[in-house]
C-alpha cells in the first residue's frame, strides 16, 4: 500500500475527491510542503453522515462477535502496516520515531482491546411488580457518532474513537485535524482492507469551521465526541445544544507535577523530564507545572535542568532523536509568546531556550526547552496550558501548599505526586480534584482505566468500560408473558 497516496477520503464505501480542492500538508521539521489532502466541502460531510446513518441498522445487527471479528482484522492491519503509518505520523506531526512506533502499537491495540468487550456488552433483567412479567435494562448503540480528533496523536486517536463506536454497533464519521489528516486517510485504507461495510466508518478532511461545523450541528447526530482545545469544545457544545445533541469532550490540561521532600529524586526527575518534553510538550496530560517541596527544590531543580539540557533535539525521523519539532509555526508562535510574556512578568529563566541557531534541520518550526523559576502560583504561565516545551517550577513549603496550588486550576485532567509517605498519597488521592492522579510514575494511560477531566478539561471520558458507556444507551423493555391483561399495581404519575 502507498503511504504517499492521500488524493482522496473515505466517504459511504467511495473514495472520494474534497469538494473544495486540496489542502498542503506541511512537513514540521523541514517547513516544506510535501502532500495534499482533500478539502471537504459541508455537503461532503453531510453526506457522511447519511452514509453512516444508511449502514448503521445492518452494523448493529451483527453480533458483537461478528463486528470484533472486523476489528480484530484492523488490528492485524494496523500492526502490517506499522512503520510506514509511523513514519507518516512523524512526517504530519513531528514527534520522533521512536514516540511515533508507541503510538502506532497503541492504535491497533485500542482494537484488540475493544473486540475482546465483543461478549461483555450486557444488560440486566429485573423483577417486575405484576407476576408473568420481567423488565429488561437492554444497552443499545447509540447510532450514528461523530469524532473529531486533534493534531497531537493523529493515529492513535482515531481508534480511540473509532474503535469503541463500532464494537458497541455505532456508525461513524471522523474529522482529522486539518494540519494532520494523512493518517486518519491512511488509516481508512487499512478500514477498508479489512473489509468494513460502507459508510460503517468514513473519514472526511476539512476546516474546523465549514467540515466540523456541519458535523457538529446535524440534527440526525447520535453522539458527537471530541478531543481538543478548550475554545473548541465549548463551541461544538453551544453547536449541538439546540439539537441535544449528547456531547463527549477531552479537552486541554494544567497538570500539576508534586515532588515532596521524601521522593525518589531520580525517579521524580526523570519522570518529569519525560511528561514535560514528550511529543515536544503537545500532550494532555503533559506535565504543566512543577511544585517543588523547598527542602529538595534547589537539588531537583538543578537535576531537572541537567537532564533536559541532555535531550537531544534532532531530525525526528531518527533513532536517536528525545525532542523534534513544534507541529506547526502558529503553535510555535503561541508558545513563543506565551514565554515572552511569562518573562516579562518576572520570571526567573533557570534554562533559556527558544528557536535554536542551528536547528538540526533547516526551515522546521525548532523550539529548545526552558524551565522557569521564580514563578507564583497566580501568573499566567501556572494557570494556562502551554503545549510545549516550557515548564515553570514553583517552591512551595509543605504538602498542603502543594495541594491548594495544584487544586487552584480551572483545568483538572492529569495530577502527578511523587513522595513515599503512604499517608500524604491517600490523602492526595481523596483531596484532588483532577480526574486522574498517577502516583510516583506517569502516563500514558491504560486502555483499560478511564481517561476524564473534570472543570475546562471538558465533560466526558475516553477508555475503558467508562468510555465505552458514552457509546452505548440503555433502553428498557417491559414483557409481559402470563397471556393475562396486566393490571397496573399503582397509580401512574
Ligand atoms: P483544536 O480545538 O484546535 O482542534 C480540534 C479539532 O476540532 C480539529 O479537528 C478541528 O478541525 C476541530 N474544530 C475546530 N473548530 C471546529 C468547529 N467550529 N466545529 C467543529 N470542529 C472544529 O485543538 P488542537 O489544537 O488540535 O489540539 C490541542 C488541544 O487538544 C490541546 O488543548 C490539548 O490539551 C487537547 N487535547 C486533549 C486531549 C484529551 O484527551 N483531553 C488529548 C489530546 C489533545
Amino acid at each position: 500500500m502507498q503511504s504517499d497516496d492521500h488524493s482522496s477520503m473515505w466517504i459511504g464505501g467511495h473514495w472520494e475527491q474534497g469538494a473544495e480542492g486540496t489542502r498542503p500538508v506541511i512537513n514540521p521539521a523541514t517547513g516544506e510542503v510535501f502532500a495534499h489532502a482533500p478539502e471537504a466541502s459541508a455537503a461532503q460531510a453531510l453526506q457522511a453522515i447519511d452514509a453512516a446513518r444508511a449502514a448503521q441498522p445492518a452494523w448493529a445487527r451483527l453480533s458483537p462477535l461478528q463486528r470484533g471479528v472486523y476489528m480484530h482484522k484492523i488490528a492485524g492491519l494496523i500492526r502490517d502496516h506499522a512503520e510506514p503509518l509511523a513514519r507518516l505520523v512523524v512526517r504530519e506531526q513531528g514527534k520522533p520515531i521512536t514516540e511515533a512506533r508507541g503510538e502506532v502499537g497503541g492504535a491497533a491495540e485500542f482494537f484488540t482491546y475493544f473486540a475482546e468487550f465483543a461478549r461483555r456488552i450486557q444488560g440486566e433483567i429485573l423483577p417486575s411488580d405484576a407476576p408473568g412479567e420481567q423488565i429488561w435494562i437492554q444497552r443499545v448503540p447509540v447510532g450514528v457518532v461523530v469524532g473529531i480528533i486533534p493534531w497531537n496523536y493523529p493515529a492513535a486517536l482515531v481508534s480511540r474513537k473509532v474503535a469503541p463506536a463500532l464494537i458497541a454497533g455505532n456508525t461513524i464519521v471522523l474529522k482529522p485535524h486539518e494540519e494532520t489528516p494523512l493518517s486518519a486517510l491512511y488509516m481508512a485504507r487499512l478500514f477498508e482492507q479489512a473489509g468494513l461495510p460502507a459508510g460503517v466508518v468514513n473519514i472526511v478532511t476539512g476546516a474546523g469551521g465549514t467540515v466540523g461545523a456541519a458535523l457538529t450541528t446535524h440534527q440526525q447526530v447520535d453522539l458527537v465526541t471530541m478531543t481538543g482545545s478548550v475554545p473548541t469544545g465549548k463551541r461544538i457544545m453551544a453547536a449541538a445544544a439546540p439539537n441535544l445533541v449528547p456531547v463527549s469532550l477531552e479537552l486541554g490540561g494544567k497538570a500539576p507535577l508534586i515532588v515532596m521532600e521524601d521522593a525518589d529524586l531520580d525517579l521524580a526527575v526523570a519522570s518529569a523530564v519525560t511528561s514535560r518534553f514528550m511529543n515536544c510538550g503537545q500532550v494532555c496530560i503533559c506535565n504543566e507545572r512543577m511544585l517543588v517541596h523547598e527542602k529538595v527544590y534547589d537539588a531537583f531543580v538543578a537535576r531537572f535542568v541537567q537532564a533536559t539540557k541532555a535531550l537531544r533535539l534532532g531530525d525526528p525521523m531518527l533513532e536517536t532523536t528525545d525532542l523534534g519539532p513544534k507541529v506547526s509555526r502558529v503553535e510555535l508562535e503561541k508558545v513563543e509568546a506565551i514565554l515572552a510574556a511569562a518573562l516579562n512578568s518576572g520570571t526567573e529563566p533557570l534554562l533559556l531556550g527558544g528557536r535554536p541557531d542551528t536547528p538540526p534541520v533547516a526551515g522546521g518550526y525548532w523550539m529548545t526547552p526552558t524551565v522557569l523559576g521564580g514563578v507564583t502560583a497566580d501568573m499566567a504561565i501556572m494557570q494556562d496550558e502551554i503545549f510545549g516545551p516550557v515548564i515553570p517550577v514553583m517552591k512551595v513549603s509543605g504538602f498542603d501548599e502543594a495541594m491548594a496550588v495544584a487544586n487552584d486550576s480551572r483545568y483538572g485532567l492529569s495530577a502527578y505526586l511523587f513522595t513515599q509517605d503512604y499517608r500524604r498519597i491517600m490523602q492526595a488521592v481523596a483531596d484532588i480534584r483532577f480526574g486522574e492522579i498517577y502516583v510516583n510514575r506517569i502516563g500514558p494511560e491504560a486502555l483499560q482505566g478511564y481517561h476524564t477531566g473534570y472543570r475546562n478539561s471538558g465533560p466526558g471520558g475516553d477508555d475503558g468500560i467508562h468510555g465505552l458507556e458514552s457509546y452505548l444507551r440503555k433502553k428498557t423493555v417491559y414483557v409481559n408473558w402470563s397471556g393475562s391483561s396486566p393490571v397496573p399495581l399503582m397509580p401512574y404519575i
